[in-house]
């Protein structure tokens, strides 16, 4: 279990959650941020996951 959380992703090393339904997508099947937009398993919708859509931590 959590086997995930070590695997090599490609999620620029951030948490990236659904716009609309919050739902965590690096965990989601498949994802990767490659494409600037992922969409949501959940929901369907699709999430700007490019750099611009970075929240930095200061
Ligand atoms: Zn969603």
């Amino acid at each position: 279990m959590f086997r995930w959380l070590i695997q090599k992703t490609d999620d620029k090393g951030c948490w990236w959650y659904c716009d609309k339904c919050g739902a965590l997508l690096n965990c989601q099947s498949g994802f990767t941020t490659a494409d600037d937009e992922w969409t949501c398993t959940a929901c369907g919708t699709e999430n700007d996951v490019s750099d611009d859509n970075i929240i930095g931590e200061e």
